[in-house]
């Protein structure tokens, strides 16, 4: 099976890619070869633990019971994308700068994880977290992998969201997103998301800015240069990458597959 990558962007807000399309080339032509939404919903709170327990398990926070960046066991465990994945007999994989995003998958159900904690790193945590990546497409059986970039959230609380500095290390990600679309073997299916954006130094709140996210999704079979119509949150990315990886989604997601991406 071509490999499936998620790609998060963590705290990036649509406007960038929206406004100034050619300063993130790599994005813009990913977005022009994609389906596409820059208006997807994040959950609330919208804060990155939270965000990330209802993209793997595409339930709201009242249902996965993760509230706040202080992770707490589910109160009627519910198995999330890794699980399904994995005992689906696919190869799972995550890299990440953040370490609470360990629970994100249960324990037994990964082939490979690469943790740094390099997410204050603004220069080098996103491309050792890309390096490895690379180093594990290239030697290792892969299926779905979840590859987390964290330092445009680190910025946003910094230096301030939408900030000359934030446009940056959009553009640092940008190339990181570039190298790694080099790589990949051929046809690979990939969705490029956020978890929340961000306004003034945080995010966290139910405001707009806060809650709009891009989402942006290609591969063999999926439109091109295609505006979705129908509402996207973060739940919807399990049910759609469990169709792309050929698992049925559990009973228990809330979130639908965006079925109108599909040729
Ligand atoms: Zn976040």
């Amino acid at each position: 099976m071509p490999a499936t990558v998620l790609i998060m962007i963590d705290g990036l807000r649509p406007e960038p890619l929206l406004n100034n399309p050619e300063r993130y080339p790599n994005l813009s032509s990913f977005r022009s070869r994609s389906s596409w939404t820059l208006s997807a919903s994040s959950i609330m709170p919208s804060t990155t633990l939270p965000c990330h327990m209802s993209i793997f398990h595409s339930v709201p926070p009242s249902r996965h019971c993760v509230t706040s960046n202080t992770w707490v066991p589910m109160e009627e465990p519910i198995p999330g994308l890794f699980e399904i994945s994995y005992e689906a007999g696919l190869h799972t994989a995550i890299f990440y700068t953040w370490e609470p995003l360990r629970n994100i998958s249960r324990l037994g159900h990964l082939s490979y994880s690469f943790f740094i904690d390099e997410k204050y790193n603004l220069l080098h945590g996103d491309e050792m977290i890309m390096n490895e990546a690379v180093r594990y497409l290239e030697n290792y059986s892969h299926d779905f992998l979840f590859v987390y970039f964290g330092t445009v959230d680190t910025v946003g609380h910094d230096h301030g969201w939408m900030t000359e500095k934030y446009f940056e290390q959009i553009e640092i990600i940008d190339g990181l997103v570039g190298s790694l679309f080099k790589v990949l073997p051929s046809d690979p299916t990939v969705l490029v998301q956020a978890d929340h954006g961000g306004h003034d130094f945080d995010h966290g709140i139910s405001l707009l800015e806060d809650m709009t996210v891009p989402w942006m999704i290609s591969g063999p079979g999926i439109r091109r240069d295609y505006q979705i119509k129908s509402a996207v949150s973060l739940l919807e990315t399990a049910p759609t990458l469990a169709r792309v990886l050929g698992i049925d989604p559990h009973p228990e997601w809330l979130g639908h597959c965006i079925d109108e991406i599909f040729e």
